[in-house]
């Protein structure tokens, strides 16, 4: 125990130097545009703000010293089980609405034929300081296996959404980012070409393909160092054609903003709602939904299927790593809505049937 703290101060030493050396994306945040127009930005700090104030984190610490020195508690005992991608059974052309999920929050959609992907994370470790927060789950594909999307969806630049590695394969290869406010500007510094990045406020829309992709409100945080606390916006979005949306949450803690989205939607139904569920706890308890309020968000939108996501690939909080699946499951199920647990990789649509493989 002696020798792993000791070795635990020496790995945040290091992590801090090399991630202060590297980090110009941190310091340079004053370069950042001023966002007049936005009414959840301060010009005056320049930060974003959720429109209920976040509670700060309290009673951390035991925590997070746990998921430092105790993280094999929070993986699971063995792999989970994940089927190997058939990509080209995903991008056949066609009306319907298919999706996969390869763990966490990355999920693929293939809208109708508009192949959209958000939040693409393959990284082994998505803290910033790398003593926690391990990869427990082995991506379905690596990154060359998956075909190119139409655009990519990022919500917002936390570690965990916001993979450098992933962002700058894709942008290579010409792939189109949609960003809120603010991580479009990341994105530009890190060398993504400008036309490349469509950058929205809530409520922005984008065209791509024949599929309409609306920024909807979120209540979280943003930022990647120590310095750059809610410098950049956080999204969820809504993707929609021909009155069939499917609605993706990003992350988000409770609040009357999840009622509102669907409304803004009128005539439309939700095909499938992918809401966050999984890495919250009552030390931070306005970063993410409890799994009970995960499933209420659900039921807003009657979704024909609501997947719960951000989990089933990293550990950062002190629940076990179905626990907030089971929860949620239960918890949609009593409020008449269809909860899906698609397995890592597997193809699926709205007409698929529940398996508990996660129990
Ligand atoms: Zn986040």
């Amino acid at each position: 125990m002696l020798l792993k703290a000791v070795l635990a101060v020496f790995a945040i030493l290091a992590a801090v130097i090399v991630y202060f050396a590297a980090a110009t994306e941190v310091f340079d945040m004053t370069s950042f545009p001023v966002y007049q127009k936005s009414d959840h930005y301060d010009p005056e700090t320049r930060r974003f703000y959720d429109a209920v104030p976040m509670r700060s984190p309290g009673g951390t610490g035991a925590k997070l010293l746990r998921m430092v020195f105790d993280e094999k508690a929070f993986h699971p005992e063995k792999p989970l089980p994940t089927v190997r991608p058939d990509f080209k059974s995903f991008m056949a052309q066609g009306d319907s609405f298919r999706y996969m999920w390869l763990g966490h929050s990355t999920v693929l959609m293939n809208l109708g034929g508009t192949f959209l992907m958000t939040d693409p994370v393959f990284s082994d470790c998505v803290s910033p300081i790398p003593i926690m927060m391990h990869r427990f789950q082995k991506p379905a594909a690596s990154m060359d296996e998956i075909p190119l999307p139409d655009a990519i969806l990022i919500s917002h630049d936390h570690y965990d959404h916001l993979d450098r590695k992933a962002v700058m394969y894709f942008a290579a290869k010409g792939v189109k980012f949609v960003t809120p406010l603010g991580v479009g500007e990341r994105l530009r510094k890190w060398g993504v070409p400008e036309g490349s990045i469509t950058e929205l406020d809530w409520d922005g829309k984008a065209g791509i393909g024949g599929v309409s992709v609306t920024l909807v409100p979120a209540r979280h945080a943003s930022g990647r160092g120590l310095f750059d606390a809610d410098r950049t916006l956080w999204t969820g979005y809504v993707a929609e054609k021909g009155g069939r949306a499917v609605y993706y949450s990003g992350d988000t803690s409770w609040g009357d903003h999840l009622e509102g989205i669907p409304r803004k939607f009128s005539g439309v139904t939700f095909d499938a709602a992918f809401i966050e569920n999984g890495q919250y706890d009552e030390s931070w308890p306005d970063y993410h939904m409890f799994p009970e309020e995960t499933a209420k968000a659900a039921s807003f939108f009657a979704p024909a299927r609501f997947i719960p996501i951000h989990w089933g690939a990293y550990p950062l909080a002190v629940h076990t790593w179905n626990d907030s699946v089971k929860r949620s499951v239960s918890a949609a199920e009593k409020l008449g809505v269809k909860p899906l647990v698609p397995k890592i990789g597997e193809i699926f649509d709205s007409s698929a049937e529940p398996d508990r493989w996660y129990e």
